[in-house]
C-alpha cells in the first residue's frame, strides 16, 4: 500500500509515512486496503475470464481436429475399397 499524500510505499503496519512524515489514520489504512482488494478482485476476475475463453478455444480446436481425422479415415476407407 502507498501513502495517499506522496505515493511512497508504506511498510505494512506503518501509520506514519517514512517519506513525507504525514500520519495516515486507521480508517484511511482500511480504506486503502479495501481499494486494493477491489482492484485485486477485478484483475483476478479478468484473468479467470481470459482463462475460460482459452479453455473454450482449446475444446473447439480439439473438436475441429477430430472432424478432420474422421474425414481422413473416411477417404482412406473409400480409396481402399476402390483398390480392392
Ligand atoms: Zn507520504
Amino acid at each position: 500500500m502507498h501513502c495517499k499524500y506522496c505515493g511512497h510505499a508504506l511498510p505494512l503496519k506503518g501509520i506514519v509515512c517514512p517519506n513525507c512524515g504525514k500520519t495516515i489514520s486507521k480508517e484511511e489504512l482500511q480504506e486503502q486496503k479495501q481499494n486494493e482488494l477491489k482492484e485485486w478482485d477485478y484483475y483476478s476476475n479478468q484473468n479467470t475470464a481470459k482463462y475460460k475463453s482459452e479453455q473454450h478455444n482449446e475444446n473447439y480446436r480439439k473438436a475441429y481436429l477430430f472432424i478432420i481425422l474422421a474425414i481422413c479415415i473416411f477417404i482412406l476407407i473409400a480409396v481402399l475399397k476402390m483398390l480392392v
